[in-house]
């Protein structure tokens, strides 16, 4: 059977080599490519009621000629034709530049329709076109295509058309008629027409629903027949692990654990007890106690005869979780080191042999943990913390470090689940989602720069009462583009400020590692009162003494930042405060500020900052692994994507969806995507 769709954009009639040129641009080789080009908005050409129209709409209407229609000339080509328009109880006016030829066409009493931008303030639609008549049965919406190079929005829509016309009855159904049914979703010819070229509103939106949909299905079927092959395919280690030392383990804690807690360590170590391979996502908010979840996996790696590794994305905090894991580990007899980069020459060699000769039983460090030198004798439990700071290349690396173990990885900035599905649909999520009892709201304040004095005021108190205070600034230095605060003169200004009644220090990320050791550990003995710093205090600093947190512009930072920042204090018993200085001028700006307000839940903050950014935006660059779709929208279409991940699930895990005809396509998509190779998968 030829694949028409699969022939070139050249066997087209009406396609030469010249716009196969173009279209070659486009990335568009292909009769599919052609076919699939999507529409990204329309001309919307429905009738309108007046009443409903904003102003500077763009708009198509049906009046009667009111009154004989005024011609007036300007230079040589220039016109103006103006005619009064009766629009249902509206008496409005029209105005068509450059086309004098209509004035003898009009007449008074006769229907016409007319599309332009709606002035509300004047009552004059100014129209670029005008049709004599009703308009019964033309279009009512134009698709508009994205186009790139010498192509044109004519161009395409021509090509497009002329591609559908001859292959458009070639297209072939993907989704089996079960699932069709279930959702009442018209077919793929029918929602590729409709999709292109939509009669009507029902028809447009009949056909995104069944686009979105296979769209989704597509793509979770992938995520999770990936998900299903890592499990069955590659062997994993089953870690036996003593319960009773576990447990010996966690009544140690100086505290009890959360029910949530509670949950996901059993997640876990069921995990760890079975022979698939764990690649697990953890999620909780800052401060509802990863690190204790952490370590009571990795000792109970240990007790089963492994080794394990905790990776963070910076040095301080590699330095903090050694220190606090040192405390927990030793009295279990348990060996725990840090390596970062700084750590060099002999002590170094000392760390990498006893490492390979399982001396060590759990090692703490930074991206430095997964270059090559680094061997493990037998590991078993790879935890990385912070995980969206590791690009998806590392996430890979980690996960071949050793025989197979299995990683655990870890994340205080709560994932809008949209997101988690997609960015991370091939893993399992376990989500912390209470927090520690006794934990206050930390209260946030939005205050405008010009009350600084007041602030400093509150600073002053709050020191007064024994406790610490961050300062947090957007750049090191000061720049001539960005009229941004930085650290180093509000620091100066604080110095100045406090005189000896208060010590200030100074964090980084040009000082040198070692001197940000020194800074962060004076601040967590109060040698330092007030820590003014840039964002490298922004990830997992425990210093439960500070009460205070202050953030210099801060609507130059991301909900889920400002989250995280404001996460540094509210760490002790006491009533912790946190002060946004920010005067934004966009809406959204203020929105952000105004959210932050109001709420401590990382996951509803996490929603907004989606929403308020759109997902491209959300975890920053390029590292996300956030796939791009090419009609459905994340946040948009939440629900049809949780439902085609259902399905999916579903799917997968049933005999007929690898054996059943009704199936064929969609494993041969698999197959195509490189999921599959050919073969079977149960
Ligand atoms: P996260 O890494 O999730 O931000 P941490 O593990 O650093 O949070 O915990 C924050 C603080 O809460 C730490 O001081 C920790 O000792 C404490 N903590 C953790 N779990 C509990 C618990 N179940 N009850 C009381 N305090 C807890
Ligand atoms: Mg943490």
């Amino acid at each position: 059977m030829t694949n028409f769709l699969k022939q070139s954009v050249t066997e087209i009639r009406g396609i030469g080599e010249e716009t196969a040129q173009s279209l070659a641009e486009m990335n568009i080789y292909h009769v599919e490519d052609l076919l699939f080009h999507l529409p990204y908005r329309y001309e919307d050409y429905r009738l309108r009621d007046l009443a409903d129209v904003k102003h500077d709409e763009k708009i198509t209407i049906q009046g009667k000629v009111h009154s004989e229609p005024s011609l007036t000339y300007y230079g040589r080509k220039r016109s103006r034709l103006i005619l009064r328009l009766l629009v249902d109880r509206y008496l409005i006016s029209v105005v068509l530049f450059n086309q004098p030829y209509l004035k003898n066409k009009i007449t008074i009493n006769e229907t016409v329709t007319v599309s332009g931008k709606w002035d509300a303030h004047r009552q004059t639609l100014t129209a670029n076109e005008l049709k004599i008549g009703g308009t019964s049965n033309a279009q009512d919406f134009e698709p508009v295509y994205p186009v790139k190079g010498n192509m044109t929005v004519k161009g395409i829509r021509r090509c497009i058309y002329l591609a559908f016309k001859q292959f458009g009855q070639h297209v072939e159904e993907t989704i089996p008629i079960s699932l069709r049914q279930k959702y009442k979703l018209i077919n793929r010819k029918d929602a590729l027409r409709f999709i292109h070229y939509p009669k009507n509103g029902e028809e447009l939106k009949q056909a995104r629903r069944r686009l979105v949909y296979e769209e989704f299905l597509l793509f979770q079927l992938k995520m999770q027949a990936l998900r299903k092959m890592e499990r069955e395919n590659s062997a994993g280690i089953r870690q036996e692990f003593s319960s009773e030392r576990v447990t010996g383990f966690i009544n140690h804690l100086p505290f009890p654990l959360t029910n949530a807690q509670n949950r996901v360590v059993n997640e876990i170590l069921s995990d760890l007890e079975s022979p698939y391979r764990m690649n697990r996502l953890l999620q909780g908010d800052v401060g509802s106690g990863k690190t204790a979840v952490a370590a009571i996996c990795l000792f109970a790696s240990v007790t089963a005869g492994y080794q394990g590794a905790l990776m963070v994305p910076t040095e301080i905090l590699a330095g903090q979780h050694a220190e606090s894991l040192r405390n927990l580990f030793e009295p279990v007899g348990v060996r725990c080191e840090l390596l970062t980069s700084s750590i060099k020459g002999k002590r170094r060699k000392e760390i990498l042999s006893q490492l390979k000769s399982g001396e060590i039983d759990i090692l703490i460090g930074t991206h430095a943990l997964i270059q090559d030198e680094v061997e493990f004798k037998q590991l078993g439990l790879v935890i990385t913390d912070e995980q969206h700071r590791f690009g998806v290349e590392q996430r890979r690396i980690l996960r071949e470090k050793g025989e197979s173990p299995d990683v655990l990885f870890m994340t205080a900035t709560p994932i809008p689940r949209t997101l988690a599905i997609t960015a991370f649909g091939e893993m399992d999520v376990s989500i912390i989602d209470e927090m520690p009892a006794g934990r206050k709201t930390i209260e946030t304040y939005w205050v405008k720069p010009e009350m600084m004095d007041r602030v400093l005021g509150f600073i002053e108190k709050e020191l007064q009462k024994c406790h610490q205070a961050y300062v947090i600034c957007p750049l090191i230095e000061e720049s001539d583009k960005l009229d941004v605060q930085n650290a180093i003169d509000v620091h100066s200004s604080l110095v100045h400020y406090f005189q000896d009644r208060f010590k200030i220090g100074l964090m980084h990320g040009r000082l040198p590692a070692d001197e940000k050791d020194e800074v962060m550990e004076a601040f967590s003995e109060n040698k330092f009162h007030v820590l003014v710093s840039t964002t490298v205090v922004e990830v997992g600093v425990n210093v439960p003494n500070a009460t205070l947190m202050v953030i210099y512009d801060a609507e130059r930072f991301g909900l889920s930042q400002l989250h995280q920042l404001r996460g540094r204090v509210g760490r002790g018993s006491e009533q912790s405060y946190c002060i946004l200085l920010a005067d934004p001028k966009s809406e959204t700006g203020k929105e952000r500020m105004k959210i932050m307000t109001e709420t401590n839940d990382g996951f509803v903050l996490s929603e907004r900052d989606l929403e308020l950014r759109g997902p491209g935006d959300f975890f920053g660059k390029k590292q996300s692994g956030i796939p791009e779709f090419k009609i459905a929208d994340m946040v948009h279409d939440f629900a049809a994507l949780e439902t085609a991940r259902q399905d999916a699930t579903i799917l997968v895990e049933s005999s007929y969806f690898w054996e059943a005809e009704e199936y064929t396509p969609l494993r041969d998509y698999l197959t195509s995507t490189g999921v599959l190779k050919g073969e079977k998968l149960d």
